[in-house]
């Protein structure tokens, strides 16, 4: 079994994650890029502990999205049916190899966002044609 473990930029939350996938995944839908400023960057996983002031914003009606409530560093987000949290790869030293395995919205990349790669790619319509959202979007 591997570990990594991970902080927010004050310290204030750690996270531990273990048999993390090796791999990171990009969107870049409106409400992700909001969020984080550019592009969302993340990994699944459902076996992990988390520790200090996690706050958490309901940003959709099946989903959230965490913070650290002392610096505001993004952590994670959720949806309501799911035990996995998509982590922000950038709180662990260790997620600095992994490759990129997956872009969804790429139709909706900032115009220096779009990254060459033979990942795959789906554009809102295509993702959205297999993951139907209440909100019309990555929620
Ligand atoms: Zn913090
Ligand atoms: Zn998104």
């Amino acid at each position: 079994m591997s570990r990594i473990e991970g902080q927010c930029l004050c310290g204030a939350v750690s996270v531990a994650v273990n048999d993390p996938p090796g791999w990171v995944g990009l969107c870049h839908c409106d409400m992700c890029k909001r969020w984080s400023g550019a592009v969302f960057a993340a990994f699944p996983a459902s076996d992990f502990a988390l520790s200090g002031p996690v706050m958490e914003h309901p940003s959709s009606p099946v989903s959230y999205r965490a913070f650290c409530g002392r610096c505001g560093s993004h952590l994670y987000m959720r949806d309501d049916d799911r035990a996995e949290r998509d982590f922000m790869p950038g709180l662990f030293a260790a997620t600095g190899d992994w490759p990129l395995k997956s872009e969804i919205y790429t139709d909706r990349a900032l115009c220096w966002a779009r990254l060459p790669g033979d990942h795959k790619r789906a554009t809102e319509a295509e993702y959205e044609a297999k993951y139907p959202s209440p909100m019309g979007d990555h929620a």
